[in-house]
């Protein structure tokens, strides 16, 4: 496993200029106030930016001219360059951006009904091992700053088809959120806040491995919705599943998200379980996930394996699932089995790779806007 960075420098910032991207309303308001300027001054420029979309200082009315200038010259309002945008036979849109020279990532919007689900990244890569997952074969390379994280939906708003809007935000692109904690944060209360994008907290789900004491320390400063990427009833296959079940065992991840429960929206934590053909989908393993989940308020989300080239599993079959579902139901779990999108461009769960080498076959351009 590479080594997890405790922070790592901001890429969008150029030397010389602050990204305002990178601020939520506590943060920008520290930045006017050593400016010398009044806090409120955060409320006005977040209204320009997020609900104007007006990111010329210059055109910022209620601003004094000095103020103006003064941020012309020291700010800037920097997003992730669009390189690629494939469009699904099933209406899911998927997007390659470009943070900086050598770390492209991936994010996905998926349309259904009057809904719209966007999957935006955390990191470049990711540092965890987890054996089914194409992102892990490509290792680590950096976290994202809020601001990269937060111009993901700020792109996908722009280029989405019309008529269609962003409804829900799930951290489940690459990498693991909470191992990128303070900008997953930050970025998580950007997009609640009503001066910023205003989503309800129970249309944002962060989702992890199960790093335990980021767990409970994301308690203490959100009430955002919680996923957890269970895969396994047991230790044992779960040490092999998602290795940082060594460090972190399920015993001490259902606390904590026993925990974490008293404040998720619903107060029911998702569990994520993907569907590896006799590996973790026998009866048997449906009984005991009863078993372990039983004291803790959870649903339960079943994922069919999404293939990726030299994977080693195939996805359970459709019998295989709805026998492992009804085990659940039956004992009163709630259920679902999320349908698999945008497979037709690799977008689906677990495909999302960003920088690779064959890039150039895999990938057709859009232009314009995808109606
Ligand atoms: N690191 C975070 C979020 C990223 S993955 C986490 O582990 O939760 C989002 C979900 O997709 C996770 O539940 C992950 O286990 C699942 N996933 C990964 N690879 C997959 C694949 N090939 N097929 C189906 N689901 C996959």
């Amino acid at each position: 496993m590479n080594a997890i960075p405790e922070s790592v420098d901001v890429a969008l910032d150029s030397p010389a200029k602050t990204n305002l991207l990178n601020f939520d309303k506590p943060s920008l308001e520290d930045f006017f106030t050593e400016l010398g300027e009044k806090p409120f001054r955060a409320t006005q420029v977040l209204k320009w930016l997020y609900h104007q979309r007006v990111t010329d200082f210059e055109a910022m009315t209620n601003l004094s001219a000095a103020l103006r200038h003064q941020l012309v010259d020291i700010a800037d309002f920097c997003l992730p360059e669009i390189i690629t945008e494939q469009l699904s036979d099933d209406g899911t849109i998927k997007w390659a951006l470009r943070l900086d020279v050598g770390n492209d990532i991936e994010m996905v919007f998926i349309p259904e009904g009057t809904r719209g689900t966007l999957c935006i990244s955390s990191q470049v890569g990711c540092a965890l091992a987890c054996t089914f997952c194409s992102t892990a074969r490509q290792g680590f390379n950096r976290n994202l700053s809020t601001a990269e994280i937060v111009g993901q939906l700020w792109l996908a708003i722009e280029r989405i088809p019309l008529g269609r809007r962003v409804t829900n935000i799930v951290f489940m692109g690459m990498g693991e959120p909470l191992l990128n904690f303070d900008n997953v944060v930050r970025s998580a209360q950007l997009m609640k806040d009503d001066l910023a994008f205003g989503l309800a907290r129970k249309r944002i789900t962060i989702s992890t491995s199960g790093i335990v004491p980021a767990i409970d320390r994301l308690r203490e400063v959100t009430d955002v919705a919680l996923a957890v990427s269970l895969h396994a009833p047991n230790d044992e296959l779960r040490d092999e599943l998602v290795p940082i079940n060594k460090k972190y065992p399920i015993r001490e991840l259902l606390a904590a998200c026993k925990r974490y429960a008293t404040v998720n929206p619903g107060g029911k934590i998702t569990f994520e379980y993907v569907m590896l053909e006799g590996v973790n989908d026998s009866p048997e393993l449906a009984h005991e996930l009863v078993r372990v989940l039983s004291h803790v308020p959870s649903k339960v989300n079943l994922i069919p394996f999404n293939s990726f080239p030299n994977s080693g599993y195939q996805t359970s079959s459709q019998q295989a699932i709805d026998r492992f579902r009804d085990i659940l139901s039956k004992a009163g779990f709630m259920t679902v089995t999320r349908k698999t999108r945008g497979d037709d461009i690799d977008a689906a769960c677990g495909q999302l790779v960003g920088k690779v080498a064959d890039r150039s076959r895999r990938y057709r351009r859009f232009e314009g806007k995808p109606q």
